[in-house]
């Protein structure tokens, strides 16, 4: 008999304690919690959640492991089609994905928490032991996979799977894309992180850091030493306004400054690439980008954060689940208002913006923001992070000119085998879809490896 109760909430760190430290935001479910929110799976004949997860998770059937207290078998179940959990159940959006299409949503005391109870099943293992590695059987091919972001650890670790020697060529000095060098230790600890692709690597996949394809080596070599490649180069190239003042001290890409503190570790009294730590910090733009910004700006020490986006709360692309974590820790949305120029000599003094209104919809569906006359005013502030969205670094396709891509720079692919315009060279994720998500990416290297291992005629 299914439990009828309201969906369980997980526990967080208080706002104004969690606002000055790095440590998770999220604590998670306790054992006992998660039991009870996975009883109220209902386990429908017909799970529509299933068809809102672009890799096939089994939902019903880990959750009813969860429930019957089996939570060894509910780790492995989720493993026959993810390799990153702990990765997933904390940063996917699932209040658009599966928990949007759980029958209880809206009814029912709400959608089961099918996230939360993905990462308690996760951090279950990591803390009792993981299941056994399979023996795997290898099928004589090789593959190389640039860039180790989820798509490319995901299309790893399928292919290992089935038995193909792997390897990874990632150009930084550590592996996991946005994962390890995007998003905070705060929402996605680095830990976790590393365990999760250790796992890949306990399967024989060889991680090669500190090789940038298209300098260290290039595509062509690949293709000629493999038996194919996949691309899962990401969308690492930042974009800025082109108003005045972009070049002062102070101003970032929120790409630099989220890098320098996540993979380098900026946030360390005895860091030896430390950021500037602003005190009144204007972070533009409203995606998920700008809130980590936020957020992390606040924790080195800031007075006073201000997000700035030129449309309303209701176009901001972030998840509602950061809006509201970002608002709670004191982080102030100054919507409808635009940058103009950032003033200042050498540094940031402040930023002149103009106030916004929504005026008719534009080509993306959405009310286009136009300026009100006269509303020009200057808001003193000493760091300005631009968070306004990045496409994929040229490097890749300007080395290897074979590859078709679109005018927005993304690599062109077959939508049903993300085959590139290369013979053998398929690519999928952020370098395909420009900025996305973790799970659109993991599906995508998902896809690219079923059809690699048809062209090896060794689908299982
Ligand atoms: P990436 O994760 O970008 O990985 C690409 C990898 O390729 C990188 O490691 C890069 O160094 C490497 N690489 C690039 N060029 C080369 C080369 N020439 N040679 C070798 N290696 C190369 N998504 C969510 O679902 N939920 C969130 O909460 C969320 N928050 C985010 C927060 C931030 C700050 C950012 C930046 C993104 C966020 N996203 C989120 C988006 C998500 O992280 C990306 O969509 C996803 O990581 C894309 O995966 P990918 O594998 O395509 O690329
Ligand atoms: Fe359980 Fe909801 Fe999926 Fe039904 S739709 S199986 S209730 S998670």
């Amino acid at each position: 008999m299914a439990n009828m109760a309201g969906r369980y909430k997980t526990t967080e760190q208080d706002p104004k304690v969690r606002a000055r430290n790095f440590d998770e935001v999220s604590l998670g479910f306790d054992e006992e919690t998660a039991r009870l929110e996975a009883q109220r799976c209902l386990n429908c004949k017909n799970p529509k959640c299933m068809e809102g997860c672009p890799v096939g998770v089994k939902i019903p059937t880990f959750i009813k492991a969860l429930a019957e207290g089996r939570n060894a078998d509910a780790i492995a179940v989720i493993k026959e089609t993810s390799n990153l959990p702990g990765v997933c159940g904390r940063v996917c959006p699932q209040e658009t994905q599966c928990e949007a299409r759980c029958v209880r949503e809206g009814k029912l005391g709400g959608a089961v928490a099918i996230g939360a109870l993905e990462r308690f099943a996760a951090d279950y293992a990591a803390k009792h032991g993981d299941s056994a590695v399979p023996e795997i059987k290898k099928i004589g091919k090789r593959v190389a996979v640039v860039g180790s972001g989820p798509a490319g650890l995901t299309c790893a670790a399928d292919l290992a799977r089935a038995g193909v020697d792997v390897t990874v060529y990632e150009a930084f000095h550590k592996a996991g894309g946005v994962l390890t060098y995007g998003i905070p230790e705060f929402r996605l600890p680095k830990a976790l992180v590393q365990r999760e692709i250790d796992g890949l690597s306990e399967m024989g996949v060889n991680i090669e850091l500190n090789t940038v394809v298209g300098k260290s080596v290039y595509l062509d070599e690949l293709r000629e030493e493999y038996d194919a490649v996949f691309i899962g180069s990401g969308a690492g190239l930042p974009m800025f306004m082109n108003i005045p003042g972009e070049n002062l001290g102070g101003v970032y890409s929120a790409n630099e400054f989220l890098t320098r503190v996540n993979l380098m570790k900026a946030y360390l009294p005895d860091s030896t690439t430390p950021v500037q730590r602003g005190k009144v910090v204007v972070v533009v733009g409203a995606g998920n980008v700008a809130m980590d910004s936020a957020r992390t700006a606040l924790r080195l020490g800031a007075d006073k954060v201000y997000i700035m986006y030129r449309r309303s709360r209701d176009e901001m692309p972030a998840r509602r689940e950061e809006i509201f974590h970002a608002e709670e820790e004191g982080v102030e949305l100054m919507l409808l208002t635009n940058p103009v120029e950032i003033v200042g000599e050498h540094s940031v003094e402040g930023v002149k913006a103009v106030k916004m209104e929504l005026g008719e919809p534009d080509a993306s569906g959405r009310r286009r923001p136009v300026v009100v006359p006269g509303s020009e005013f200057i808001l003193p502030c000493d760091q300005v992070i631009m968070a306004l969205g990045t496409s994929p670094n040229p490097l890749i396709r300007k080395s290897a000119p074979d590859l078709s891509v679109t005018p927005r720079g993304t690599l062109m692919t077959n939508a049903d085998t993300l085959e590139t315009s290369v013979d053998g060279v398929y690519a999928g994720g952020d370098a395909v879809t420009g900025a996305a998500t973790v799970i659109l990416a993991m599906g995508a290297g998902k896809k690219a490896a079923k059809a690699i291992l048809e062209r090896f005629n060794a689908v299982h």
